[in-house]
């Protein structure tokens, strides 16, 4: 018999708040109000891991809540400084967390322009993708990524757009990486959406 695995966040909700219940909530303290002006437009995709390389451990967490230790392994004395957030993890089992929410602004894309327009964070949503640049990712990161932009698109049709960091910071970032399936998550998408972003 064949028995398919249904991921626990096949029903997505987001709340008045902009935090998606079913999700985990984890408040990073590394966010602020976005301009009056600004719509959210964009999602930027992301990879992370803490250390680099290595997956399933508590730094990209105590990162993104001010809380990493910079004894705790020689490559964290050069980043527990940074004040850095994303609304969004996608852990490599398809665990979702989120430290910001949606109308907040996250601190995930530094200085980065897209389509012409500095600042993205401004207008933007940043999701990252538990990994590295040379590491496929794994499925049920697929499945939730997709689940959680669908999500996003439709509750804020002021969406145009979906870019890797890469492409919005190229001189500094080479995430989510040439590991990122982007025809499969786009096409994932038009399967739930209809959306062609
Ligand atoms: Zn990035």
């Amino acid at each position: 018999m064949q028995t398919h695995a249904v991921s626990p966040w096949h029903n997505l909700r987001l709340n008045a708040e902009g935090i998606v219940e079913g999700g985990i909530f984890l408040a990073s303290p590394n966010c602020d109000a976005r301009p009056a002006t600004a719509d959210i437009e964009l999602v930027v995709i992301h990879n992370i891991s803490l250390p680099p390389g290595e997956f399933g451990g508590p730094g990209v967490t105590n990162l993104f809540t001010n809380r990493l230790d910079p004894s705790a392994h020689p490559y964290y004395a050069g980043i527990a400084h940074l004040r850095v957030s994303a609304h969004f993890l996608i852990r490599r089992d398809g665990c979702l967390l989120q430290f910001v929410p949606c109308c907040m602004r996250a601190w995930h894309a530094g200085e980065s322009s897209w389509r012409g327009r500095a600042r993205c964070n401004d207008f933007s949503l940043g999701i990252e993708m538990e990994g590295a640049d040379d590491v496929p990712f794994a499925d049920a990161q697929y499945v939730t990524l997709e689940r959680l932009t669908a999500l996003l698109l439709i509750t804020y049709p002021s969406i145009s757009a979906i870019a890797g960091h890469e492409d919005i910071a190229p001189l500094r970032k080479s995430d989510p990486g040439p590991c990122f399936d982007w025809l499969r998550y786009r096409a994932g998408l038009v399967h739930n959406v209809g959306f062609r972003v």
